[in-house]
């Protein structure tokens, strides 16, 4: 984890927030790779779970709802974590994961291993961030940042399926922050208090629901493989029925092998008609589908839901390989080429050229309609290729001598080192083509 963490500061992927004032702890900003990679996995996710489907439309709702919203929902009255504090160290944990963490004094052994250790008794921590709207500050102006985007959705089921006669099965998915006040944020982007979501509820007619939760459940896990994730460190975990919530038939985690250990990287769950019923009771709006002869019923749900972040993580610590080549060491990124930041870079062998540099601003300026490609003029030629390797560019055509006499350019592949030529003017319709082709991780 440490040299992805490094690797992001120094390629400007991921910089610790605030840092100029201090930080603020486990906080985080992106620069521009970081940026495009979490576009593409965005837009990957966007694809697969709406453009790509009849039975899926999507939504945006507010971050700031009405606080009924989570009252109904049971955020206020449940959606807390077990603290304990130490009186020793001073230090707070979530007190279902110590074995997780480290005690203060001495970071080998688990909080409360040591004889010094002295922890309080565990309390519920609420996890939502509270806030003020209008200029008002008594009760009645309280409202909170939300900890999931799943309630926007719940709260839209009515304007989409009975004023845009959508008939379950079907689902509504958005992407958007959340925020949680996590007593033990950490592991860089793993855990941390403002996230983005992608979620999807997905209402089906109580019958069918155990079939669509296993459905769902297949799904995501192919969709983390086809981002090119090492399928022998994914693995499905079904919850236990105490771990599960209250409401929940069926939980499971998509787990994936971090440098920390499995962990949840996205959950499916079962939610039964918990959501739809509550909000119906809350707010005196029936949620519920009336079928062409009348026959009602309130919809199952079954949810997906994962954070950019932590497939951000999975990828980079997946991807991430040193190796010496040559007698050179190199660091790469052997990322799928769907989701890697730039696709392709372009190089003027010398860039002292002119003919050269201004063949490889024509290609760039061809190459830019369609895809993120980089230019790169700067230093020696291996260099070059190295800090395209260090980002996980899949390819880099560069322009050379011989580019100057038959109009063909070397094509490097980042993975295996192979170079060959090609036309300069079929270079966009390789591109495309070779970005289509199936990827598999070349070391599994
Ligand atoms: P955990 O047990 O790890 O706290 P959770 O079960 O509370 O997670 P959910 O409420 O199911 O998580 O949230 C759905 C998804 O949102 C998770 O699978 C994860 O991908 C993501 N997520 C949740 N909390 C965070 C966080 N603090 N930082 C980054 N991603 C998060």
């Amino acid at each position: 984890m440490d040299k992805v963490v490094s690797l992001c500061r120094r390629r400007g992927f991921v910089f610790p927030s605030s840092e100029i004032y201090g930080g603020l702890g486990s906080t985080y900003d992106y620069g521009h790779y970081g940026v495009l990679l979490k576009n593409e996995i965005r837009s990957l996710w966007f694809r697969a779970m709406v453009q790509e489907r009849d039975d899926m439309v999507a939504l945006d709702s507010a971050v700031i709802l009405n606080p009924s919203v989570w009252e109904a929902s049971g955020h206020v009255a449940g959606f807390s974590d077990p603290l304990v504090d130490c009186r020793t160290c001073k230090l707070r944990f979530r007190a279902d994961k110590l074995e997780d963490a480290h005690c203060g004094r001495r970071p080998s052994k688990r909080p409360g291993e040591d004889a010094q250790c002295d922890l309080t008794e565990a309390r519920q921590f609420n996890l939502m961030f509270e806030t003020r709207v209008g200029a008002m500050q008594d009760a009645s102006s309280t409202a909170y940042l939300r900890p999931e985007t799943a309630q926007g959705i719940f709260i839209n089921f009515k304007n989409v399926a009975q004023l845009a006669r959508r008939k379950p099965p079907f689902g509504i998915a958005q992407t958007g922050k959340s925020f949680r006040n996590e007593i033990t944020p950490g592991n860089f982007l793993f855990r941390v208090r403002e996230f983005e979501q992608m979620e999807m509820e997905y209402f089906v007619p109580p019958a069918e629901a155990e079939r669509w939760y296993a459905y769902w459940i297949e799904q995501r896990f192919n969709w983390h493989l086809g981002l090119g994730l090492k399928r022998s460190r994914l693995r499905v975990r079904e919850h236990s029925a105490e771990e599960r919530s209250h409401y929940s038939t069926g939980t499971s985690d998509i787990e994936y092998l971090y440098p920390i250990g499995w962990q949840e990287l996205e959950g499916v769950a079962n939610r039964g008609d918990f959501d739809l019923t509550q909000h119906t009771e809350h707010s005196g709006t029936k949620l519920e589908w009336i079928e062409q002869g009348g026959e009602r019923y309130t919809p199952h749900v079954i949810e997906p839901a994962v954070s950019i972040e932590r497939i951000f993580v999975a990828l980079l610590c997946d991807a991430y390989h040193e190796e010496v080549v040559g007698d050179r060491e190199r660091t790469v990124l052997r990322l799928h080429p769907t989701v890697a930041p730039v696709k392709a870079a372009i190089l003027p062998l010398i860039p002292r050229n002119d003919e050269m540099v201004q063949r490889a601003h024509a290609l760039r300026d061809e190459l830019r309609d369609r895809f993120f490609v980089e230019y790169d003029d700067s230093g020696q030629i291996g260099r070059r290729y190295r800090r395209q390797d260090e980002i996980g560019t899949p390819w880099a055509f560069t322009i050379d001598d011989q580019t100057l006499e038959d109009e063909t350019v070397t094509v490097r592949e980042r993975d295996s080192l192979a170079q060959e030529r090609l036309p300069l003017s079929g270079v966009a319709s390789w591109l495309e083509d070779a970005l289509r082709q199936p990827w598999q991780p070349s070391d599994e």
